[in-house]
């Protein structure tokens, strides 16, 4: 079976909220400069709390939204499925500051942010009734309130 990078991080060991740089991986081997970068970004203590659906949810898409207001080198953003956090992957190999001073950025956005969620209509969205808002926002001042320096390092 093959090995999964995520598997080997001691769970036990590390403080959330943190960004962590994952991975990075050549695209194409004949280019080897051309390479992505994979982020864990967790919002919540493993084994000890989990963000609820609809916050996770709602997370989802205004982070998918609002980073990508200060970035064109984001891929994707996904929800891991023990809800303690997100994945991101750029183009590049990013920076772990970088990418927690963006997300930091993103995260205030969602603070201020009212009205319709993005995406989130029955036609753009797979279950769009299944939002939160103001959970949301408390699980964005939650990562808010560590400093930038502390969040990168998972093990403070
Ligand atoms: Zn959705």
């Amino acid at each position: 079976m093959n090995k999964i990078e995520s598997f080997e991080l001691d769970h036990n060991q590390v403080i959330a909220p943190y960004v962590r740089k994952a991975k990075v991986m050549s695209v194409n081997p004949e280019f080897p400069e051309c390479v992505v970068s994979k982020f864990d970004v967790r919002f919540a203590q493993p084994n000890q709390e989990f963000i609820p659906s609809e916050a996770l949810h709602t997370l989802e898409h205004l982070l998918a939204t609002f980073t990508r207001n200060y970035t064109d080198d984001l891929i994707d953003i996904s929800p891991m499925g023990c809800r303690t956090g997100f994945y991101f992957v750029f183009c590049n190999n990013q920076e772990v500051s970088w990418v927690a001073e963006l997300i930091r950025k993103a995260l205030r956005e969602v603070l201020q942010f009212t009205g319709y969620i993005p995406g989130a209509t029955r036609k753009e969205c797979g279950n769009y009734l299944e939002h939160d808002l103001a959970s949301a926002k408390l699980w964005a001042k939650k990562f808010l309130d560590v400093p930038n320096d502390d969040i990168i390092n998972i093990y403070r």
